[in-house]
């Protein structure tokens, strides 16, 4: 999608797939600042890692506690993360909708839950967790609660009924965990849950449309998947490098037809 958008705006820029091992991620980053790269992205498994290795840290991938994109000025690394915008950029394009105000339940609390729910938090969202395991939900909270967030977060326990009580009283609920990506995965939710007034957000985007994402539309919910979040989070990161807006619908077609065929 990057080459795309380089091109359809006649821009001198290459992106490249680069595979780095785990223990060769400090000589990675010497290797790219040697071979003066405007920037790079940075994907699982190296997103907290490469913390270390940068000079700066913008106060949203400190927060959240990974980087997704770099760039080099003057020979100095940043490391930002676009996850989080990108998704709301994403949900406000394709609903018309903001989360300020509303109570939000993100499922999850990995490292896009994490995006996700910090950047609904600074939008003046109400945030809910509820995650499998206890302690990440709980630890994500307590970061939600902390200045200079201090969004009035709670966790929920990954129980039904617990689930379906969020859902009773949240206005936008986000599946941030992997569940839903293989055909034979479990519904997250009961799907007596879902309403009308629902928003229904799923990261996933392949399928295009998730069991959840099914369940929803049935009872007349809005949804959306993680497509856009996808092409936005990387026209944050194009931005960044370039100093301009890419064109939004050549990266999505490109991607769309990557994914989909
Ligand atoms: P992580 O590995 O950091 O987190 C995975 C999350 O899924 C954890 O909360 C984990 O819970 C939960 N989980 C995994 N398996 C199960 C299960 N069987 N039952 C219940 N919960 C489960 O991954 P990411 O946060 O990076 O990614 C999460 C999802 O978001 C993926 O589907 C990914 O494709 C999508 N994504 C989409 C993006 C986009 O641009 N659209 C960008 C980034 C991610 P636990 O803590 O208990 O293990």
């Amino acid at each position: 999608m990057h080459n795309a958008a380089f091109e359809a705006m006649g821009l001198d820029y290459c992106y490249i797939p680069l595979e780095v091992e785990p223990g060769r991620i400090r000589s990675a980053v010497e290797a790219l600042r040697a071979l003066r790269f405007r920037g790079f992205n940075v994907t699982i498994p190296h997103k907290r890692r490469i913390m270390a290795l940068m000079d700066r840290l913008t106060p949203e991938a400190r927060l959240i506690g990974a980087v997704n994109t770099v760039e080099s000025r003057h020979g100095r690394w940043t490391g930002h993360n676009t996850d989080g915008r990108g998704f709301l950029r994403a949900f406000t394009d394709e609903t018309g909708e903001s989360v300020a105000g509303k109570c939000v339940m993100i499922l999850g609390a990995g490292g896009a839950a994490r995006a996700v729910a910090f950047q609904s938090a600074l939008e003046g969202g109400t945030v809910m967790i509820a995650n499998r395991s206890s302690t990440r939900a709980d630890d994500l909270v307590r970061d939600l609660r902390r200045p200079p967030v201090g969004c009035p977060a709670s966790a929920l326990p990954w129980t039904e009924a617990s689930l379906a009580e969020g859902a009773r009283q949240a206005d936008i609920i986000i599946n941030a965990t992997s569940v839903g990506m293989r055909p034979d995965d479990p519904a997250l939710l009961p799907p007596h849950v879902f309403k009308p007034r629902h928003i229904v957000c799923d990261l996933i985007y392949k399928p295009s449309v998730t069991l959840l994402l099914k369940q929803a539309q049935a009872a007349g919910a809005k949804t959306i998947n993680g497509l856009g979040m996808l092409v936005h989070q990387g026209a944050l990161a194009f931005e960044i490098w370039t100093g301009r807006r890419p064109p939004i619908g050549v990266m999505r077609e490109v991607l769309r037809h990557e994914i989909f065929g």
